[in-house]
C-alpha cells in the first residue's frame, strides 16, 4: 500500500496502525495517490483536524476525520491514528482487537491509569471507550496491570542483568532472531568476549541491589555443560548471584536439556528455568523445524522438575497448519505438568524468518483469537493470573503475548522489563541495555545497543564496552 502524508511527518504512527489491519503489508511513501491502493493522511493547516482517506487508483473510496482537542504533538498523533483506524476499519470491515492502541505495552497504559487513581475496571473501560480496544483485551490489560504488582516493587536504585546467548541447535522456521547454529569453537570465542563485557558491566552492580539475572537467547542450554559452567562461574565471580531474587536460565529447546547441565545450573545459583515445547504436536514441530518431539519435552520437563520448583513453558498460537483443537491439546498437555509459569505467544512472521520465504499457510486471525481465548480461559481455570503482556509487529490479527503465573511465581524479570521501572544491563550480541532514571522532568529511559551479529560482537567487544562506558548512566 502507498501512503501520502500532508502537514505532518508521523510516518511511524501511521505504519503502526496500518500494521494492525495488514500485519505483513508493505508501506511505500509516495508524493500523491497513484495506481493501486493508497492511504492519504493529513493534518489541517490550523492543526484542528486529522484526516485519512483510502484511494483506489486515484479514486477516493473512504475518508474519515478525527478532531484534535489539545495542543501539542501527542494529541495530533492520536488524532492521526484515530483517523487512519476509522478509515481502514470501514474499508476492510474489520476491527483490530486492540483498537487504536499501537504500542507494544498496552498494560503499561492501564498501570499508569491505575497509578493515577483509577480502579482496574475504570482503566479497562477507558481502554475500551477511548482507544476502542475490545472489552476482553481492555480487561486483560487491566488484569495484567494488577498482576504485575505481584512481582513487588523494585528495590530503590536496583538493577537487573540480561545475558544473551545467540546459539541454537537448529533454526526454527518462524525465528527472526539472529541466532547461530551451535558450534563449540564459535561459542568458546563468544564466551570469552562475554566475560570481558561482564567484567566491565559488573561494575554497575557496586553498591546496588541486583534484583534479577536472566540468561536468554537463542538457546543458552545449547552450550555444553563445560561452557555453561564457564558462563555461570564468570557471572558468580562478578555478580552477587546468591542474593538475587530470581536467576533464570532459558533451557528453551527440550532437546538440549540434560541432567549434567541442570546440575551445573542448580549448583551455580539458577532458580528458574524455561522449557518450551511451543506445541505438543509432533507433525507441527517437524513442520516448523524444531527438531524435537513432544516426548523430548515430557522428558526434559520431568528432569527439570527434579532440580527446579519454578519452571516456565511457552506455547505459540497460530503455528502453520495448527487448529484451535491442536492448541487446546497443547495447553491441556502442558498444564498436566503444572508449570509455575506459562507464556502464551502469538506467532509473528518477521521478514528474516524461513516461514516467510516458505509461504506456509498460517492460521486465520479468527482462529488465533479462539486459540488465545481457550488458553487464557484454561489458565485462569487452573488458578493462574496474567502478569505481563506485550505485542509484536506482524502478528496475524494483531494479538498479543501474555505471561501467566501461579500465585507467588510472577516472573520478576519479565514484570520489570514490561513495566520499565528498573535499569536492565544487557550483555551479548543484540542485547539492548535500558537505563531508567528519575529526573526533575520525570522518568527518563535511555538505551544502549550492542551489535546483533555474534561474530561482529566478538570482533568489536572493546567498542561494545566503550558504548556502555559512554552511554550507561544510572
Ligand atoms: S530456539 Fe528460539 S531463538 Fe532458537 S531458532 Fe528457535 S525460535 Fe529462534
Amino acid at each position: 500500500m502507498d501512503y501520502v502524508l500532508t502537514g505532518h511527518g508521523f510516518a511511524s504512527e501511521v505504519a503502526a496502525i496500518v500494521s494492525a489491519f495488514r500485519p505483513n503489508g508493505k508501506l511505500i511513501r509516495a508524493e500523491r495517490p497513484r495506481a493501486g491502493e493508497c492511504l492519504a493522511v493529513g493534518l489541517s493547516p490550523g492543526g484542528k483536524t486529522a484526516s485519512a482517506a483510502v484511494f483506489d487508483c486515484e479514486e477516493k473510496k473512504v475518508e474519515k476525520f478525527a478532531p484534535i482537542y489539545d495542543n501539542g504533538e501527542k494529541a495530533a498523533k492520536r488524532a492521526v491514528i484515530r483517523a487512519v483506524y476509522e478509515a481502514l476499519r470501514e474499508r476492510d470491515g474489520y476491527k483490530p482487537p486492540w483498537g487504536t492502541l499501537t504500542g507494544i505495552r498496552p498494560a503499561k497504559l492501564a498501570a499508569e491509569m491505575m497509578d493515577a487513581g483509577m480502579t482496574p475496571e475504570d482503566a479497562a473501560l477507558r481502554l475500551n471507550e477511548e482507544y476502542q480496544a475490545d472489552e476482553a483485551k481492555a480487561g486483560l490489560a487491566a488484569d495484567v496491570a494488577v498482576g504485575q504488582r505481584a512481582a513487588g516493587e523494585p528495590p530503590p536504585g536496583g538493577v537487573s542483568y540480561y545475558i544473551g546467548i545467540p546459539f541454537c541447535p537448529s533454526r526454527c522456521h518462524y525465528c527472526s532472531f539472529a541466532s547461530n547454529p551451535y558450534a563449540k569453537d564459535f561459542a568458546d570465542r563468544y564466551l570469552a568476549a562475554l566475560e570481558k563485557e561482564l567484567g566491565f558491566a559488573a561494575g554497575y552492580a557496586a553498591g546496588r541491589a541486583v534484583e534479577t539475572i536472566y540468561i536468554g537467547g537463542g538457546t543458552p542450554s545449547a552450550l555444553s555443560p563445560e561452557q555453561i559452567e564457564r558462563l555461570l562461574t564468570a557471572a558468580a565471580e562478578r555478580l552477587p548471584v546468591a542474593n538475587v531474587r530470581e536467576y533464570t536460565f532459558e533451557a528453551g529447546r527440550p532437546d538440549t536439556v540434560t541432567r549434567e547441565k541442570l546440575t551445573v545450573m542448580k549448583r551455580l545459583g539458577v532458580t528458574r528455568v524455561s522449557v518450551n515445547p511451543q506445541t505438543l504436536s509432533d507433525a507441527t514441530l517437524a513442520r516448523i523445524g524444531r527438531e524435537h518431539t513432544a516426548a523430548d519435552f515430557f522428558r526434559a520437563f520431568g528432569l527439570a522438575r527434579e532440580y527446579f520448583g519454578d519452571i516456565n513453558c511457552d506455547i505459540i498460537a497460530g503455528l502453520p497448519g495448527e487448529t484451535p483443537d491442536d492448541v487446546a491439546r497443547t495447553a491441556e498437555g502442558i498444564l498436566g505438568f503444572s508449570p509455575e509459569n506459562v507464556t502464551v505467544h502469538t506467532l509473528a512472521v518477521k521478514r528474516a524468518s524461513l516461514l516467510k520465504d516458505a509461504g506456509s499457510p498460517l492460521a486465520a486471525a479468527r482462529d488465533i483469537a479462539d486459540m488465545l481465548d481457550f488458553c487464557h480461559g484454561r489458565l485462569r481455570a487452573a488458578g493462574m493470573f496474567p502478569y505481563y503482556l506485550y505485542r509484536q509487529k506482524n502478528s496475524p490479527g494483531a494479538h498479543e503475548n501474555t505471561g501467566w503465573a501461579k500465585p507467588g511465581f510472577a516472573g520478576i524479570y519479565n514484570a520489570r522489563i514490561m513495566a520499565e521501572t528498573q535499569t536492565i544491563i544487557a550483555l551479548g550480541s543484540g542485547a539492548s541495555t535500558k537505563t531508567v532514571r528519575e529526573t526533575p522532568d520525570g522518568t527518563r529511559i535511555e538505551r544502549v545497543f550492542n551489535v546483533k551479529n555474534a561474530e561482529e560482537y566478538i570482533a568489536r567487544i572493546d567498542e561494545m564496552i566503550e558504548r556502555k562506558r559512554r552511554g550507561v548512566v544510572i
